[in-house]
């Protein structure tokens, strides 16, 4: 196993939507291993191959119920509204209250390649839109309101240029 460097903010491979996996090989389970193992260290709840700069349509999760991990996943059912304090490891150290639908259902593949489905309320349902958007090329930056995302990416390009923040 290894462990893999997270990509940060400015990265385009955060901003490329993801491709599909069309063989399970063995390359993708090793693949599947250095995610569990990065995000175990990094640590986080979540975490989307293009966050380690793969730009192929899988994450890992463990929200403490036991890991998984999703091949090609979609959203298939959003349901509700939740307020979460979210957070993202590509943007690390900072959390913003987002609204997103409270639960979601999400139809992808297992490793073994077979039709598998994860759904639930709050924590797992986030996690399950979180980690689908990184598929999509989408941060949770564009999940914020017009004023506090101008202020954010303000906040974020200052930091990646080393100037204070004003
Ligand atoms: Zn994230």
């Amino acid at each position: 196993m290894a462990l893999f460097p997270i990509r940060t903010f400015g990265d385009p491979v955060l901003r490329t939507a993801a491709q599909p996996i069309d063989e399970i090989s063995s390359a993708i389970e090793r693949l599947v291993d250095d995610m569990f193992e990065t995000m175990y260290e990094a640590p986080g709840v979540g975490l989307a191959a293009p966050q380690i700069g793969i730009s192929k349509s899988i994450f890992v999760a463990d929200i403490g119920e036991g890991p998984f991990a999703m091949i090609n996943p979609e959203i298939v059912e959003l349901s509700g509204e939740w307020e979460w304090e979210e957070g993202c490891l590509s943007v690390p150290e900072r959390f913003w209250p987002i609204t997103r639908p409270a639960f979601a259902r999400a139809r992808g593949l297992d490793l073994s390649g077979e039709a598998v489905e994860y759904s639930g309320d709050e924590l797992l349902g986030r996690v399950l839109q979180h980690e689908i958007d990184h598929l999509n090329g989408m941060l949770l930056l564009e999940r914020l309101s017009r004023r506090v995302k101008k202020q954010a990416l303000r906040e974020l390009r200052q930091e990646a240029l080393g100037m204070p923040i004003t």
